[in-house]
Order: structure tokens, then C-alpha cells, then sequence
């Protein structure tokens, strides 16, 4: 029996921790700690432990299926491909529109570019994650001057205080949760704001209910009494 580990990153939330395949024979069997990676100090969630299982998992589709008299039956990739191309020729160009994933890597995100762009010829192309984070990356970019996490996941275990909002972070992102929970261990404050009382929000000092879409306002209100009361960072 031939055994292997293969270092990889977790695909499962955007914390990103490392993790450790173990293939035995050529097949993945198991997920093991790495330890080198200071994300997650060979630490993973319940997500994470259990990865490799959709892999070999008998739920997975391996063959393409095409609904025939209104039921899928399993189809060879060629047959699927037709029915794929001849769809996409019965519309014009402008007709047609593209949208990718953030769940797949960015070489295969450049060819969808590449096949709506040059092969489809349309303008409509987008990426689910300019509805999720171009906000943020302008937001950041304009503030802090990078359009990225400015800090490191380590910095959020020392710090004093933690503010969290528009993150069910011990459910979503269970191991910077983990810094967080270290964070409140070693003292800090954790406030949470969120219209839902979500466990990251059990497990906070102060949690504030505010109305779905009024962030801005939150805000706007904190900025307010910040400078009201002189307490903002005068020479940053
Ligand atoms: S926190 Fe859990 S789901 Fe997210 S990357 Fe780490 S192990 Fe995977």
C-alpha cells in the first residue's frame, strides 16, 4: 500500500487553513493536521476534518445527465457538449450571459473570461464576488490603501477589543473565530453587530440588533461619537 500526504488548502470558507490529504493508493482517504501554516497551527473545524469525503462520496455526479422525456439520464461528455453547444448557438451574443464562481481556482476563471469573451463574444460577464466583496475591496483601498485584509489573522488573538460586523464568524470562519475566542480569553471586549443573535453573537460581550441594510447608518452614528468626544487617532 503506497501512502501519501498532500498539502492543500481547505476549500470550504475564505480562511484558507492548510490541511494535509492523505491518498493511499492513489484515492484521498483522509484529511491530516499541517501544522506549519500559522492560520491554522494544523488546527481545522468539523469542515475542514472531514473535506475529503465529498471526493469519493457515491451522491457525486461523475457522468453529465440530459433530461429526457423529463427525466436525467446519464449521457457521454460528447453527447453532453452538443447539447451544450447547440443551446448556446440558438442565441445571439448579447443574449447570452456569464456568471463566475469564486469556488473555482483563477486559471479556471480566466477561461470562462476567455470563453465568454472570445468564444460566446459576449459583453455580459461577471464574478459572483463583485456582489460580495468589490464594496469592501473600494471601501479598503480608499481607507487603508489596499483593498485586502490589512492585518494578519495572528494580529485579531492579541487584540484588546474586537468589533464584528456582517460575520457569523465562529460559524462561517470557525478558525479566525478561534483567534477571536483567544482574543476575549486574554481579555478583550467582543461586541457584535448583526440583525441576527447568531452564536458568534451568544458569545459576545455587547450585542447590538440593528435593522437588515442599516449598517451605514451604525457607522455613521459610531463616527459621530467618535468625533463628538475627541476620541478618534489624531495623528494616524
Ligand atoms: S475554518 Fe474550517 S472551513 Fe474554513 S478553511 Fe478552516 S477548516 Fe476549512
Amino acid at each position: 500500500m503506497a501512502m501519501k500526504y498532500v498539502q492543500t488548502t481547505c476549500p470550504y470558507c475564505g480562511t484558507g487553513c492548510s490541511m494535509n490529504l492523505v491518498v493511499s493508493d492513489d484515492k484521498v482517504v483522509g484529511v491530516a493536521p499541517y501544522h506549519r501554516s500559522p492560520v491554522n497551527e494544523g488546527k481545522l473545524c468539523p469542515k475542514g476534518v472531514y473535506a475529503h469525503e465529498f471526493i469519493n462520496s457515491e451522491d457525486r455526479l461523475t457522468t453529465p445527465l440530459i433530461k429526457k422525456d423529463g427525466k436525467f439520464v446519464e449521457a457521454s461528455w460528447d453527447e453532453a457538449y452538443e447539447v451544450i453547444a447547440s443551446k448556446l448557438k440558438s442565441y445571439k451574443p448579447d443574449e447570452l450571459s456569464v456568471l463566475a464562481s469564486a469556488r473555482v481556482s483563477n486559471e479556471d476563471n480566466y477561461a470562462i473570461m476567455k470563453f465568454a469573451r472570445g468564444v460566446l463574444k459576449t459583453k455580459h460577464l461577471d464574478h459572483c464576488a463583485r456582489l460580495c466583496h468589490s464594496s469592501s475591496v473600494a471601501g479598503l483601498a480608499t481607507t487603508f490603501g489596499s483593498g485586502a485584509m490589512t492585518n494578519s489573522i495572528a494580529d485579531i488573538a492579541e487584540s484588546k477589543c474586537v468589533f464584528i460586523i456582517g460575520s457569523n464568524t465562529y460559524e462561517q470562519h470557525p478558525l479566525i473565530g478561534r483567534s477571536v475566542a483567544r482574543a476575549r480569553k486574554n481579555g478583550a471586549k467582543v461586541i457584535y453587530a448583526d440583525p441576527r443573535l447568531t452564536p458568534t453573537g451568544k458569545q459576545a460581550d455587547l450585542y447590538m440588533a440593528f435593522r437588515s441594510g442599516s449598517d451605514v447608518a451604525i457607522f455613521n452614528g459610531m463616527m459621530q461619537e467618535i468625533i463628538k468626544n475627541g476620541w478618534e487617532d489624531k495623528d494616524f
